[in-house]
């Protein structure tokens, strides 16, 4: 059984927030929204119930999890040491979308990171997020509440699609805002490297630390299984949908008539052939089958809609998607790393 609660994100019914947090107490599983995407989420110095994540989710145990806390000061459980890069960074960007790497305390188990010396730790701004971690009052590991290589959730429906009777609760919380998940930042090393892009942009982190460093798998521009050094997980597949995803970079003048091409050349052959384009270009593909995954003058738009459109697309029985790149800066660069990792081809234009 799963339980759905809904829950007014302006207004979070603390009585809706006891139940789940009891089940997170007692070793279960409750999906929970946040700013970012919806996060699936577990005790994390509970060993049996993070396993539990893994399983359900069917992801790789070297894929290590995000841990989520509601007080700034927790992170000083979690990490041996929070150094002073660290520290201004949380006074700033916490509560928020940013996730720092630090050297992990003896409390946190092995399964929670994959093994490694360091943990990942996140306070979310999201309300119900927040009422959910106070009221349970234990850290939280939550990785996003989909299926290990489909695209991320972003709305309680999404989530149900993937786990539906395989965790105990799933709370309805409505759409969440950004749509993709968080930045994770390594503050570990000096200058501090992205390993994965996010809400809150390079720019934005060079505005307050100087130097810092783009890792190349945050680009995802090199093949995935090369990917192993610093971040785990990010070697596998992600955010695939069933079709198969063609996606063409350039300048949104070439991409349209790559995508123009490729969809005859596709359609030729008898595939079934979508089209993810932007609000500026949707009117240039005739009667293909196009959605419109947001605007170009605004990219937040885009990183809002891009799980949701591909999720949308599976339930076409599309055999190909055509998707049109962005501009890999600022929030496109999280936008493009989403892409690139679902694509199962790329092509490169002027
Ligand atoms: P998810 O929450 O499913 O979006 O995945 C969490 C992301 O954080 C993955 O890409 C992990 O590789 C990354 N991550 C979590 N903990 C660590 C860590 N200790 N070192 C490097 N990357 C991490
Ligand atoms: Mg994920």
């Amino acid at each position: 059984m799963t339980l759905v609660l809904k829950i007014d994100p302006e207004k979070p019914d603390l009585n809706d927030v006891w139940v789940a947090a009891r089940f997170l107490r007692e070793g279960g599983l409750v999906a929970f929204p946040t700013e970012t995407v919806y996060g699936l989420g577990a005790n994390a110095l509970d060993e049996a119930a993070v396993l539990r994540i893994f399983q359900v989710k069917n992801r790789p145990t070297d894929n290590p999890l995000i841990v989520h806390i509601a007080n700034k000061d927790d992170v000083n459980v979690l990490a041996e040491r929070v150094p002073d890069i660290a520290e201004r960074l949380i006074d700033i960007f916490w509560p928020g979308p940013l996730t720092l790497l630090l050297p992990k305390s003896e409390l946190v188990p092995a399964v929670t990171t994959a093994g490694l010396a360091t943990v990942a730790v996140r306070m979310p701004s999201h309300p119900i997020a927040q009422a959910l971690i106070k009221e349970a009052d234990v850290p939280v590991a939550a990785p996003s509440a989909n299926l290990a290589g489909k695209p991320s959730p972003t709305s309680a429906k999404h989530v149900l699609d993937d786990f539906f009777n395989k965790i105990e609760v799933v709370i309805d919380g409505g759409e969440v805002g950004y749509g993709v998940e968080s930045t994770v930042l390594d503050v570990t090393v000096d200058p501090p490297v992205v390993l994965r892009p996010g809400p809150i942009t390079v720019g934005e982190l060079r505005q307050i630390l100087g130097r810092v460093e783009v890792h190349p798998i945050a680009k995802a521009e090199m093949p995935a299984e090369a990917a192993i050094a610093k971040a785990p997980g990010m070697k596998y597949r992600h955010y695939a949908p069933k079709a198969e995803l063609v996606l063409v970079e350039g300048s949104p003048r070439n991409v349209v008539d790559k995508i123009k091409e490729l969809k005859e050349s596709y359609e030729q052959l008898g595939k079934r052939v979508g089209i993810m384009a932007t609000a500026e270009t949707a009117g240039e593909y005739g009667s293909a089958l196009v959605k419109v995954v947001g605007e170009r003058k605004n990219l937040r738009t885009i990183a809002k809609g891009l799980f949701k459109t591909l999720r949308e697309f599976d339930l076409e029985n599309m055999d190909v998607i055509l998707a049109e790149g962005v501009e890999p800066e600022g929030i496109g660069l999280a936008i493009m790393n989403r892409l690139r990792k679902a694509a199962a081809g790329l092509v490169k234009m002027e």
